[in-house]
């Protein structure tokens, strides 16, 4: 392809430059590898979609570009804006939106490369994958079978179980190494952990399931494989990740497996936003990758801020530059003065829920639309005042992060059908499934699932069962639906239909609300038709849901305007003009979960420098002075005054407007005068004298 003269490389600034143009040999040929790592808002993102077009402007093949990112709306996004750039150099015939198959996360390729590969792993083509809920539900099973949930109370609880298996794999460890690292008090259970997770393993095995963490253990074992290595290697000319800082162990191996010499290599972070250490992301990935090549990688620094006003930036600097340890360097704003970030006392979370609720609608009164303004919270839970407020209020808003629109018990069970269609041996789908039908209880499906997980040919086997005793007809019609699907009658996406049409009826038995509820089902199933096959829609949607919404009926279609909600672990990577930042104060952020290690409480600082990053205009953080952390829930304490949050010492307090809300007004005061002391207990004690 020819390059007209590169005027989509003018709008970067040098260093940017330098990072888009690195290593780019004739026709897009991959060079040495590249760091760029800088600070937020400083154009990384941006950089690498502007790499994107930049190679396949020079002659690059976009089919072999294998682009990663952290969210699958991150891989839309910046493959979005490479599109818009690819255009504006080669002119509007460069779409290649289409012909960038792999942009998405290190789950969704990774399930894709393993399947690719599954008969030379011994695999079965048809696995299935497990979701979070699943697996600790498959744990929970083997517990159960091993015996080990009749021992004593102390015995960890599902979830800490899979927690301390995904920690051990995600960090490459030993399970003594994951219990001494995160779960000391789990240390005396070495050994029966260590039986339960065999177990857990051969389980999947047994069931041709895969877990979250599987996806990235298969395809580390296999970029660990010299010679699917190479052919892996060599489906990609160049490898481009986005927030590199939260990967773990295990991606940064695979990326040594399919590039080891690091040529086309490409990563972009920033240390100081590394902010899943719980899940085994480890920061040191960043800062020794230059030295895991030879020659080492090129590494480029961003000093410009194009987000944040001054007045934001200098903030959230303010709050970063007391961190223990951080290599990237404070940056300068590009967007020059605007209004202080606003520290906004309220009396507790109902008055913070009214407060943004109005604040928000001021705004749109101002001319700014739903969409540019987002509520951040530490925890999904956070927003539930905030949320009853919007829906009094007729605000439309879209969670994310949050409960996902398939967490919905009846979308789960639509699912749980084509899965166990799609892999018959898939125990945690097939147990669901059975039992939506009248008369089948947990009894007579295990035995029936049993011998279906035991047969070389599950599905035959499947058909061959003698209904259960009360089941009867249902189960003809039950088993030929899944045996229609499972042979793709009609075709995808006509197969979910085939599960709905089955669904439907046994709706009204089993859940209220059965008319809300067939309308998600409508919805799935249209969802379900944009993408090209029923083993790509299952990978997908488990992999990284559709978010939840106020109207309950699946995700918004894309022009309506709505209010982000969002955990800040979730907005990594985004910017909107208005940010709040929900509780701002000491025992929230940080939690007081996670005031223990001194390496918790950085990344606890960390995170509320993300938060405070997402603004560009307009940052609010709020400080409910009643609010209750975890540990007073836990207590039920009654009485609690929350203080700021310690990372905003009292020495940073002048770059902040500090207001009080409602604002302080004579009348206000005098009717909130102190109320009457009345001993309601000493009454109490008097009434039986
Ligand atoms: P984060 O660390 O939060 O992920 P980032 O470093 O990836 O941030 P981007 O999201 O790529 O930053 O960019 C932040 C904003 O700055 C975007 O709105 C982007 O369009 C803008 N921007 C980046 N580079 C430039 C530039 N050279 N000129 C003008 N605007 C820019
Ligand atoms: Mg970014």
């Amino acid at each position: 392809r020819f390059v007209p003269a590169a005027a989509y490389l003018e709008t970067l600034n040098p260093e940017q430059r330098r990072a888009v143009e690195h290593g780019v040999g004739p026709k897009g040929a991959a060079g040495a590898p590249l760091l760029v790592i800088a600070g937020a808002g400083s154009g990384k993102t941006n950089t690498l979609a502007h790499r994107v077009a930049h190679l396949v402007a020079c002659g690059a093949d976009p089919r072999r570009i294998l682009l990663l990112t952290f969210s699958r709306r991150a891989a839309a996004e910046m493959t979005r804006r490479a599109e818009r750039i690819a255009i504006k150099a080669l002119g509007p015939k460069a779409g290649i939106a289409d012909s960038l198959p792999w942009a998405g996360t290190f789950h969704a390729i990774g399930a894709r490369l393993i399947r690719r590969y599954a008969e030379t792993i011994g695999l079965d083509q048809q696995f299935t994958i497990l979701d979070r809920e699943d697996a600790s539900d498959l744990m929970n099973l083997v517990r159960h079978e091993a015996g080990l949930s009749k021992a004593p109370k102390r015995f960890p609880t599902k979830g800490t179980c899979l927690a301390i298996y995904s920690r051990a794999v995600n960090a490459e460890s030993s399970v003594e190494q994951a219990l001494a690292a995160a779960f000391p008090w789990c240390a005396g259970w070495t050994a029966e952990l260590k039986a339960l997770f065999q177990a857990y393993v051969e389980a999947k095995q047994r069931q041709n399931v895969l877990d979250y963490d599987d996806l990235l253990l298969y395809w580390a074992q296999m970029a660990a494989e010299p010679a699917i290595a190479a052919e892996m290697g060599a489906l990609f000319d160049h490898v481009m990740v986005d927030e590199y800082q939260d990967t773990n162990r295990l991606q940064a191996s695979i990326l040594t497996g399919l590039k080891p010499d690091g040529r086309g290599l490409a990563v972009v972070g920033d240390d100081a936003q590394s902010i899943y250490s719980f899940r085994a992301a480890e920061v040191r990935n960043i800062l020794d990758f230059p030295k895991t090549f030879s020659p080492p990688a090129e590494i480029v620094t961003l000093d410009r801020n194009y987000r944040s006003t001054a007045p934001i930036l200098d903030a959230a600097n303010a709050v970063i530059s007391l961190a223990q340890e951080r290599f990237t360097k404070n940056l300068r704003s590009e967007r020059g003065d605007g209004a202080l970030p606003r520290l906004v006392s309220i009396r507790d979370e109902a008055e913070q829920a009214r407060y943004v609720a109005d604040s928000v609608l001021e705004n749109r009164e101002a001319g700014a639309t739903l969409k540019s303004q987002a509520v951040l919270f530490r925890t999904s839970h956070h927003s539930a005042a905030l949320e009853l407020e919007l829906v009094r209020r007729d605000i439309p808003f879209v969670k994310f992060g949050g409960l996902k629109f398939l967490d919905a018990a009846h979308v789960k069970d639509l699912l749980s059908i084509l899965r166990f269609a799609q892999n018959p041996r898939d125990r945690v789908a097939g147990f669901r499934a059975a039992q939506l039908l009248p008369g089948v209880g947990p009894g007579s499906a295990s035995k029936i699932l049993d011998a279906v997980v035991a047969s070389p040919a599950p599905l035959e086997t499947l058909l061959a069962q003698p209904a259960p005793p009360r089941a009867g007809a249902d189960w003809t019609g039950f088993v030929a639906a899944v045996a229609a699907i499972a042979h793709g009658q009609g075709g995808w996406p006509a197969e979910i239909g085939l599960a709905r049409r089955w669904y439907e009826p046994h709706l009204e038995r089993i859940h209220d609300d059965a008319g809300v509820r067939a309308l998600d089902l409508a919805q799935l199933e249209q969802i379900a038709a944009s993408y090209p096959s029923r083993e790509r829609f299952l990978t997908e949607v488990t992999l990284d849901p559709p978010d939840a919404t106020s109207d309950e009926a699946g995700p918004p279609s894309r022009d309506e305007d709505y209010l982000i909600l969002s955990t800040i672990h979730s907005a990594k990577g985004q910017e909107w003009r208005s940010v709040f930042v929900l509780n701002g104060v000491d025992g929230c952020m940080p939690s007081d979960l996670g005031v223990g290690a001194s390496a918790d409480l950085e990344e606890e600082r960390r995170l509320l420098y993300v938060a405070m990053t997402r603004a560009k205009d307009d940052l609010r953080i709020l400080l409910p002075q009643r609010f209750f952390t975890h540990q007073q829930r836990a207590h039920g304490d009654r009485h609690v005054y929350a203080a700021r949050t310690r990372f905003i010492t009292k020495a940073m307090l002048d770059r902040f407007e500090q207001l009080r809300w409602p604002p302080p007004s004579a009348e206000n005061e005098a009717a909130r005068g102190p109320l009457p002391r009345v001993d309601i207990g000493a009454r109490m004690r008097a009434m039986f004298r």
